[in-house]
């Protein structure tokens, strides 16, 4: 995979850094999860929610809708159709926000790696923060991936979100070849790399040309009975 570096981080004056320490530690103290429960590993899930493990003594809550969640969790393997829903997912969460890949499908196709209807490696399609590793991970496990994204998240270091925004081509590059040169979603992940600031070198691209030209105004759902 090629590698992908993202600048970080605390930069300006000392007022500035206060105030952005101030918003990690908030940040990092309320965590919606979207739990995107694509495999077997979601049924530690229910656990880790519950009484036994509680993750909301964390501050961790799960969430209904992309819009208000700021993670994403990836709970084993994908699918190559339902990758296609995780991207639409993804796209729609605000910035910042954070992926947890959850079982070792996640990390290189696990038990599934010669498959050819499943993604292997999730990490070529969106930024992973973090990957709790194992088939399955037991919930102590996800609570201590929990615990260590908060932790990354209050040092400022959990900002693989901007890789996204600065590297889109090859995240694009990545999509294309799995769902093809048609493949489009509704998000203008340029206009907001343009807003964010992170336009990068690998921002345009060849991809983003092809995206370019085959893309169609979006058309409203129709209905029928
Ligand atoms: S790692 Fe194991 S438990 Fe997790 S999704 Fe893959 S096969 Fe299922």
């Amino acid at each position: 995979m090629k590698e992908i570096k993202v600048e970080n981080r605390r930069e300006g004056n000392i007022l500035s850094r206060v105030f952005d320490e101030l918003n990690e530690f908030c940040r990092a103290r309320s965590l919606f999860i979207l739990h995107y429960c694509t495999g077997c590993g979601a049924i530690e899930l229910p656990p880790v929610m519950t009484s036994r493990f509680d993750m909301e003594r964390l501050g961790v809550q799960p969430m209904v809708t992309p819009r208000q969640a700021d993670i994403l969790l990836i709970t084993g393997y994908v699918s190559i159709k339902t990758l296609k829903r995780v991207m639409l997912t993804y796209e729609q969460m605000g910035s910042p926000k954070y992926v947890i890949g959850i079982c070792s499908c996640t990390v290189n196709g696990g038990m599934y790696w010669q498959s050819y209807a499943t993604a292997k490696k999730l990490d070529e399609y969106m930024p992973v923060d973090l990957y709790i590793a194992g088939c399955m991970p037991r919930p102590e496990a996800i609570i201590s991936g929990l615990r260590s994204l908060i932790r990354n998240i209050e040092l400022g270091e959990s900002n693989n979100w901007k890789k996204y925004y600065e590297n889109y081509d090859y995240y694009l590059g990545n999509q294309q070849k799995l769902f093809g040169d048609e493949w489009q979603t509704p998000v203008d992940v340029i206009g907001e790399a343009e807003h964010y600031g992170l336009v990068g070198e690998g921002t345009y691209g060849e991809h983003t040309e092809i995206l370019q030209r085959v893309q169609q105004p979006l058309k409203p759902l129709e209905m029928r009975l």
